[in-house]
């Protein structure tokens, strides 16, 4: 049984239903305002899609106008429908104004809209700013915010969630010229976009803005990048090699999460940090980071259970700045400087005694050294096996692209030492010394850490 054709037929055919509700939602955004309820029953055959139509007109003001349409066909069965704005309460996102065609309450932050006969509709205005938990908060530790110059929106913090709601939604964008959508669903004329159900649920991060955008269509994925012009030493051609490089290293598209991609690449004064939602990754302008995201598109908590995340992290970072340095984005000295800074920050934290990596990834909840222990030792073991494999005409790829690529399972640490064993076994005992013993790692002929790579956080 062909499982990938039933699901395509699936999504077919909530393409072709998604794509009548969006000639209303077009209909709606750009016409005068005109009856609902007349242009809802002129599409009453099977329309389960809800329509989203965002509207960034003045972009200074750091808000959206957000219109939420959901046809009978979607509604029809409940009497109420029962939604949140799910960062508001733990974000910073605030609703200015919210209105609906049907009866609305509020209590805390749970909403009631009042179901009947006629299609509802929803209008609000948001400011969509998201912090994560925890961080500082300076406006470029935000994570998810709208500025005149461009905005990145974190789908949790802009879309409501409704309760037992699964349809699909078309998402349309009405922003200032020249801004254009970075977002990982499928696009249609150039304007409306086709979530798929998980929209209300999923987590992902949509660029908007004048950013210059390239698609790379490959094994069955598209993949969409989108770089902020201007003074960023990142063009999309660079963040599509690197992409194009890990497809390459793994031999095939990410299983999970459909099968589109999108990154974008945003100045570091915009965001510190970076965020990666299911299908989706923002990133200010740093290669070796960016490749460490893109590759956890296949290296995630789907594919790679957590007592392997010396796996999921560690392996991830050094494949990471290999692919970095493979695709051309990172010379060799600066590949080199990661490496260089990963390895001091080992032995750092092993100063008063090496840890196995088994432990760190037991720790790596509760202990930020452990946690920082499995970057940086579970990335040189990598490196150590890599090279060993090299020199025997092999590589370590082909143990990334069998735990990784197949999608329909995910290893743990056991399944990981049996896999590698299978493929290399001469060097089977060298993988379970380090993970299984605490022993320090060989010296590595690294060059002198110079701490100013970014890669390591505590050096001596
Ligand atoms: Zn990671």
């Amino acid at each position: 049984m062909d499982r990938t054709s039933v699901t395509r037929k699936a999504r077919d055919m909530a393409v072709r239903v998604a794509r009548v509700t969006t000639a209303l939602a077009i209909a709606q955004a750009i016409g005068p305002a005109c009856g609902l309820a007349q242009t809802a029953d002129a599409h009453d055959g099977g329309v389960d899609a809800v329509a989203l139509i965002v509207e960034i007109a003045d972009p200074a003001s750091g808000r959206a106008r957000v219109r939420v349409e959901i046809p009978t066909t979607v509604s029809a069965d409940r009497s109420v429908l029962t939604f949140t704005f799910p960062d508001l309460r733990r974000g910073h996102a605030s609703l200015d104004s919210i209105r609906a065609s049907g009866s609305l309450t509020r209590e805390g932050d749970t909403f009631e809209l009042k179901a009947g006969s006629e299609p509802l509709t929803l209008d609000y205005i948001i400011d969509p700013t998201f912090y994560p938990p925890g961080q500082p908060e300076r406006v470029s530790d935000a994570r998810s915010r709208i500025t005149a110059e461009m905005a990145v929106v974190r789908t949790t913090s802009l879309f409501p969630r409704f309760r037992r709601l699964d349809a699909p939604a078309t998402v349309v964008f009405r922003l200032p010229e020249d801004w254009k959508v970075v977002a990982p669903w499928p696009e249609r004329d150039g304007s409306v976009y086709e979530a798929g159900a998980g929209w209300g649920s999923t987590v992902e991060y949509v660029g908007l803005g004048p950013f210059a955008v390239e698609t790379l269509r490959e094994s069955g994925s598209t993949f969409r990048v989108g770089t902020s012009p201007g003074g960023d030493e990142l063009d999309p051609a660079e963040v599509i090699a690197i992409v194009r490089t890990e497809l390459e290293i793994l031999g095939a598209g990410p299983s999970g999460g459909g099968d589109l991609w999108s990154a974008v690449v945003v100045p570091r004064s915009f965001m510190r940090g970076g965020a990666a939602g299911r299908s989706s990754v923002v990133q200010p302008p740093d290669p070796g980071v960016l490749a460490h995201e893109i590759f956890h598109w296949w290296s995630n908590g789907a594919t790679i259970a957590e007592d392997a995340v010396w796996f999921r992290e560690g392996f991830t970072e050094y494949y990471g700045v290999k692919s970095a340095r493979a695709a051309a984005a990172w010379t060799e000295a600066e590949a080199d400087a990661c490496l260089a800074d990963l390895n001091a920050e080992m032995r750092f934290l092993e100063r008063d005694g090496a840890m196995s990596l088994v432990d760190a990834a037991r720790a790596y909840r509760s202990d930020s050294r452990a946690r920082r222990l499995v970057y940086a030792k579970g990335a040189l073991l990598a490196l150590h096996l890599d090279r060993s494999l090299t020199q025997r005409g092999r590589s370590l790829d082909l143990v990334m692209s069998r735990a990784l690529v197949p999608g329909d399972r995910q290893f743990g640490t056991r399944d990981l030492i049996t896999l590698f064993d299978r493929l290399f076994h001469e060097l089977t005992g060298v993988l379970e010394t380090y993970l299984l013993q605490a022993k320090p790692l060989p010296d590595l002929h690294l060059s002198d850490a110079t701490g100013l790579s970014g890669c390591a956080r505590y050096l001596p």
